[in-house]
């Protein structure tokens, strides 16, 4: 196999390989070092059986993270592609999931695994989660050297599960099992053993991997709350955003007064919006049809977001619209299972 036991170690910052910013003083705010500042407390890898080769990009807090460094990473996957086993990218936790999922859809037709990890304790730390959700990345990265089944998916491995990344969310802002997967069983388990979840992983593709290099960055969210403004959806709609993520609730509900469904429906036939409907749960799917609050969004033209997290239905509608594709193919792609993101819709 090319590349066998090499995996591309891809550092973008994040908690994982953070210091405090005024080295005198170790209670100032915690900022992204370099990887050699950390080479004290990597030891562990110098004893590992897989070869992490270091690609270190722009380090950044990945709350400031942006799709065109998601392109970046894409790029740096597909031009690397050929000469690694597998690729690992450390990464901040707030904004992980929503990279993880752009890679997915990204990365056509991926044969190889792109791990994403981080941690909620940085490496210099005493207590921390890092060396160990590094340590099995590296491993699952690399799996003809344990023999472990190849994961040719865009995944986030965190303290003890392997989660697929666009089903995945951030769940805690500090425990050490801070990601989980609600509407999709997870790929794998970590433990004295890590264990690997066949039936619910992708098959290896058919085709070569394909590159995409294009996201619509104009796509919004909008979360609904009791008494949201008729004229605040307007003025959002006028901004020049071409998709909009409404986070609903429950089953996909939303008021049913005759303002709050005319903005949807200016957004809809004036400003040609894809508008797409995610519950504001924590799992589940939208049911359009199912209570009156939800059929008045279905007769106007919402699209069913079905059990996607909120995060893939944003970066899905980036990277449809990105294509370039007109607003009734958007709307049917939006519905269609492109990467193991979505279940079935029920409406
Ligand atoms: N603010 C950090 C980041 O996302 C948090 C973390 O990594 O856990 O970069």
């Amino acid at each position: 196999m090319s590349g066998a036991g090499k995996v591309l170690l891809i550092y973008t910052g994040g908690t994982v390989g953070m210091l405090p910013s005024d080295g005198a003083n170790p209670e100032s705010p915690l900022a992204p070092a370099a990887w050699e500042r950390l080479s004290g407390f990597t030891s562990a890898l110098d004893t590992l059986d897989v070869e992490p080769v270091m690609y270190p990009l722009p380090l950044i807090d990945s709350s400031n993270m942006t799709p065109g460094y998601w392109l970046d990473l894409a790029r740096v996957i597909g031009d690397n592609y050929a000469g690694f086993e597998g690729f690992v990218i450390l990464h901040g936790t707030d904004t992980m999931s929503f990279t993880a999922t752009a890679l997915s859809f990204l990365l056509e037709n991926l044969g190889k695994p792109v791990i994403l990890t981080g941690s909620q304790i940085p490496l210099s730390e005493p207590r921390n989660d890092a060396l160990q959700n590094l340590v099995t990345s590296l491993m699952i990265a690399a799996p003809s050297a344990r023999a472990l089944a190849p994961v040719p998916e865009v995944c986030i491995l965190f303290h003890d599960v392997l989660l697929r990344g666009n089903r995945a969310r951030k769940v805690s802002a500090s425990a050490y099992n801070g990601f989980a997967s609600p509407n999709y069983g997870a790929l794998g388990w970590v433990g004295t053993h890590i264990e690997l979840n066949a039936k619910l992983i992708r098959p290896l593709p058919e085709r070569a991997l394909h590159v995409h290099e294009r996201l619509e960055d104009k796509v919004v969210t909008i979360e609904l709350f009791p008494g949201i403004k008729a004229d605040i959806l307007r003025r959002i709609f006028d901004t020049g955003v071409r998709g909009v993520v409404l986070r609903t609730f429950g089953a996909g509900n939303a008021p049913t007064d005759k303002e709050f469904l005319q903005a949807v429906e200016y957004g809809i036939r004036e400003r040609e919006l894809v508008i797409v409907n995610v519950t504001q749960c924590g799992e589940g799917a939208v049911a359009m049809g199912r209570y009156e609050t939800g059929a008045g969004l279905l007769a106007l033209g919402v699209v069913s977001g079905a059990d996607m997290t909120p995060e893939a239905a944003l970066v899905k509608l980036q990277f449809l619209l990105g294509r370039g594709d007109d607003p009734d193919t958007v709307k049917q792609m939006m519905q269609r299972n492109l990467r193991g993101e979505l279940s079935p819709v029920k409406d």
